[in-house]
């Protein structure tokens, strides 16, 4: 009876660290085979324009990198 309850802890141990590396699942594919595509916003600091899933939201807009945030910021004071 001890060994059964080893063995289904192990199970549980195993299980729990399959599902844990379970990749991301792929984004909803739409009918017409397409990718979703999200709307592309410019940096606020140097204008690039990049995909708003990537850009990083802050004070006075959103920005490509946290370096132009930081500098952004530095360059807009508050006050
Ligand atoms: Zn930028």
């Amino acid at each position: 009876m001890k060994y059964l309850l080893i063995i289904a802890i192990v199970l549980l141990i195993l299980w729990v660290a399959r599902s844990s590396r379970r990749p991301p699942p792929p984004p909803p594919a739409r009918p017409d085979g397409k990718t979703v595509q999200q709307p592309m916003i410019a940096c606020a600091h140097c204008g690039l324009h990049l995909p708003s899933g990537e850009a990083l939201p802050g004070r006075g807009g959103v920005f490509c990198g946290e370096a132009h945030r930081a500098a952004f910021e530095k360059a807009h004071p508050l006050e």
